[in-house]
């Protein structure tokens, strides 16, 4: 098996599949009802990578240093028959891990089969426990209720969950302390994600984002944590673990403490672009290739070369600019002040 190292010396380690480019949610900072709306042009299905697709490049994946892989979208549990997919993919040496990230809301319905077809973790994506907030956010789509019945179910299937809770200033930060009690005490690991300025259409500000160390300060006070080591070189998260040994939270911090450095990760789209940076403008058709009967050197060949020529570090960037115009903004203000 090759090691692949890209220009900042980072391995090719884990891959994110898109199934699908549709959800049954709009969460506002992600597909916002008003862009996202009826006429919205979503992919034709004879653009979307097929089983047989995704196994080839799984396979091509793991020959190249893959190891973990996640399946996402859109919501990923509206492409059909996926727990066929999972199998698929868990029937391939050198695939460790297989992960879902979900919004929860089919889970009851497909945790068992999902389960026994291999899938190890999911990751059930809940932004408030207050249903008012919680439809607020998803776009009038989704309630608590369901979202929790599926986290019972997926636990009950023997899967390992964590959840997914993305703060926004002024629309959910309230409910970081409820959400970490509730989840304490349900004995499952929380993680916030700081609010990130994907795509074009969410209409980010820097303002919105509840940084890292609010939250940690927020959660400290419903009960004392201690910065614990990652679990492996590469986790997104920081881990925190309460002092009384009664669970711990995570924090994914790409906005005030990015952390490209270790970043294994390359994102495949459901239509079959290739991207190694959540932030990248642009992918790479792997489609054509599979479709023009390419043999799998050949894409090997692509993937590789691709890797080999990464340097993304886009929230790293963004940081270095953010403290270059704090400084800036010190300097002014000491000006007037002075
Ligand atoms: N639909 C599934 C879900 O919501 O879990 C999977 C796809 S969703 C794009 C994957 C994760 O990205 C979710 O946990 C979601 O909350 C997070 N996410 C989406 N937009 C985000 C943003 N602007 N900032 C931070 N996290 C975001
Ligand atoms: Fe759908 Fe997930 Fe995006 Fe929400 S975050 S709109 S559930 S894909
Ligand atoms: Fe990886 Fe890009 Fe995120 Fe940095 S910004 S951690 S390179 S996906």
């Amino acid at each position: 098996m090759t090691t692949l190292q890209d220009q900042l010396q980072r391995p090719l380690r884990d891959l994110r599949i898109s199934v699908t480019d549709r959800c049954n949610f709009r969460c506002s900072y992600c597909m916002p009802a008003e862009i996202f709306g009826p006429d919205y042009a979503f992919l034709p299905s004879d653009k979307i990578l097929n089983f047989d697709e995704i196994e080839r490049l799984v396979k091509v994946f793991v020959s190249l240093g893959v190891k973990k892989v996640r399946i996402t979208g859109g919501e990923p549990l509206l492409r059909h028959n996926l727990p066929e997919l999972i199998e698929r993919i868990h029937r391939i040496v050198g695939v460790e891990d297989i992960a879902l990230t979900t919004n929860g809301t089919l889970l009851k319905k497909f945790a068992l089969k999902l389960a026994k077809a291999g899938l190890s973790r999911v990751s059930v994506s809940l932004d408030s426990l207050n249903d008012e907030r919680f439809f607020e956010m998803n776009g009038h789509r989704g309630k608590v209720l369901t979202v929790l019945e599926g986290i019972e179910k997926a636990v009950e299937a023997g899967l390992q969950v964590k959840i997914n809770m993305v703060v926004q200033k002024g629309k959910n930060d309230q409910d970081i302390v409820s959400m970490a009690q509730f989840f304490k005490e349900k004995q499952h690991i929380l993680r916030f994600i700081e609010y990130m300025d994907v795509g074009n259409s969410n209409g980010w500000r820097l303002n919105d984002v509840v940084p890292k160390q609010e939250i940690i300060e927020s959660v400290h006070q419903l009960s004392p944590l201690q910065q614990i080591v990652p679990n492996y070189k590469g986790e997104v998260a920081t881990r925190y673990q309460y002092q009384d040994d009664q669970g711990e939270i995570g924090v994914i911090s790409s906005v005030t403490d990015s952390f490209c450095s270790t970043c294994s990760r390359v994102r495949l789209s459901a239509e079959g672009k290739l991207y190694t940076c959540l932030f990248a403008t642009d992918g790479i058709d792997l489609r054509e290739l599979l479709r023009a009967e390419k043999d799998d050197t050949a894409i090997i060949q692509r993937i590789s070369d691709i890797w080999e020529s990464r340097n993304d570090r886009y929230s790293d960037e963004r940081n270095e600019q953010t403290m270059t115009k704090r400084k800036k903004f010190k300097i002014e203000m000491s000006h007037i002040g002075g």
